[in-house]
């Protein structure tokens, strides 16, 4: 059974101080499973995990990841803007972006980030708008065809719009060697949220076999093996969640067979988890508001798909928890909706829950990643406050909830609403 984080008791004194709905972050939780992904990896001297902002872009989440040695992965302005501003520079920054404007190569450049290309044709966009290309440099590798896993197709790469064919990567380190590149990183990305142990140490293999390769063909000095984002979470109450310790000693596994036969064992492992990191440490907190009863039975909530996205852009499973109630026989049939005028604003389809009442605080499980930061503003609607709940049980707000103010702000340039009272 997948239980929330938090009590009914503490849930009812936190709703009581911040209104729902709002995303409740598990500072405990966050601590040691950051531990845990250091422990697993600890045997790879220069292993280091850059965050993936775009999941959970929150300072003071981010700033809890940094005491575990982490660095951001960023892909935009504002993302690099966020690792500056709270102090994260240099080879801490991790700049894996794609279709990039050229400010944006200059802002990770000026920042002193590792540039991982996406393109063979930004080696020389980067060096005209740098004039010369950095010392250390990455390139995201995409060996088309389908992703699998003894016979589970896990992803389908060669339909990706990311990362370099086999011959661009080869031909992308000879041009930046001859360009003055020292040092390389290879990088791929080749399966989402992957529940299975073996997902990173096939993703490994592969990636250590080219590393091998490209040394030998390009002389290239290869630096570090970024294997980025996919490992996920248990959505599902009947998954079995990923062992970090396992993936951890399976990529050590193919390092070994790999790498140290070539005498390339002082390679750094790279991550960009997101979701893993953050995922389980979050819920979605909101109360039952409406009721309808008509060709199905509808339990109306005061969040909506603008507070979390992925159940109604990709059919996504959050389990959902009736506070108060987790004792109760799951006896009826609902869905869960928001209030946003499109069909597909449902949080949960024919789930069976307890019976819901007016007023009964639901737990949405799982979007400590991907969640808020997928926000929107359909509808007018605005996005919610985020809320920590510290190690000792007390709560931080650690981001306000958007008011009309901001839904205006961007017409502050003219004067058509300056009437609206808010
Ligand atoms: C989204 C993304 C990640 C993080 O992915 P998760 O599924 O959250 O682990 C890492 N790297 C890149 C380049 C990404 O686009």
């Amino acid at each position: 059974m997948k239980k929330p984080f938090v009590t009914y008791q503490q849930i009812k004194k936190i709703t009581e101080e911040y209104p729902t709905p709002f995303h409740l972050y598990d500072e405990k939780g966050i601590r040691e499973n950051a531990a845990r992904l250091q422990e697993a990896f600890a045997w790879n001297k220069g292993f280091k995990e850059y965050f993936a902002v775009k999941a959970t872009p929150n300072p003071f989440l981010i700033k809890i990841l940094r005491e575990y040695g982490c660095g951001c992965d960023c892909s935009s302005m504002t993302e690099l803007m966020l690792s500056e501003a709270i102090g994260i520079k240099g080879h801490d920054i991790m700049f894996s972006s794609n279709d990039t404007p050229v400010e944006e190569f200059q802002k990770a450049a000026e920042l002193g980030a590792i540039i991982n290309l996406d393109d063979i044709t930004h080696v020389e966009i980067v060096e005209k708008a740098l004039g010369g290309l950095p010392r250390t440099m990455s390139c995201r590798y995409n060996p088309g065809g389908v992703f699998k896993i003894s016979n589970d197709i896990m992803d389908n790469p060669g339909d990706a719009k990311y990362g370099m064919t086999r011959e661009q990567i080869a031909q992308a380190f000879r041009m930046m060697k001859e360009k003055g590149v020292e040092e390389f990183g290879i990088h791929a990305f080749l399966a989402s949220n992957t529940v299975t142990n073996e997902y990173y140490p096939l993703l490994a293999k592969e990636l250590f076999e080219l590393a091998v390769e490209l040394k030998e063909e390009t002389g290239a000095d290869i630096r570090f093996v970024n294997l980025s984002g996919g490992i996920g979470i248990p959505y599902r109450p009947d998954q079995e969640p990923n062992d970090i310790m396992a993936i951890g000693r399976g990529v050590q596994k193919v390092y070994q067979e790999v790498l140290a036969p070539a005498g390339m064992d002082d390679i750094a492992i790279y991550t960009e988890l997101g979701r893993y990191m953050l995922g389980p440490y979050g819920c979605l907190v909101t109360k039952a508001i409406n009721e309808k009863h008509t060709y199905k039975e509808y339990i109306g909530v005061d969040a909506c798909a603008v507070n979390l996205m992925r159940p109604a852009m990709y059919g996504a499973y959050h389990h959902i928890t009736v506070m108060g109630k987790e004792d109760w026989p799951e006896d009826h049939k609902y869905d869960i909706t928001g209030s946003l005028c499109e069909n597909n604003d449902k949080f949960a389809i024919d789930r069976m829950l307890p019976k819901i009442d007016m007023g009964d605080i639901l737990v949405i499980h799982d979007t400590g990643a991907h969640g808020f930061s997928m926000g929107y503003n359909y509808n007018g609607k605005l996005r919610s406050a985020e809320v920590l709940l510290r190690e000792d049980g007390s709560t931080q707000l650690i981001r306000r909830a958007e008011t009309p103010r901001d839904y205006f702000a961007t017409f502050d340039c003219f004067d058509i609403l300056k009437d609206i009272k808010y």
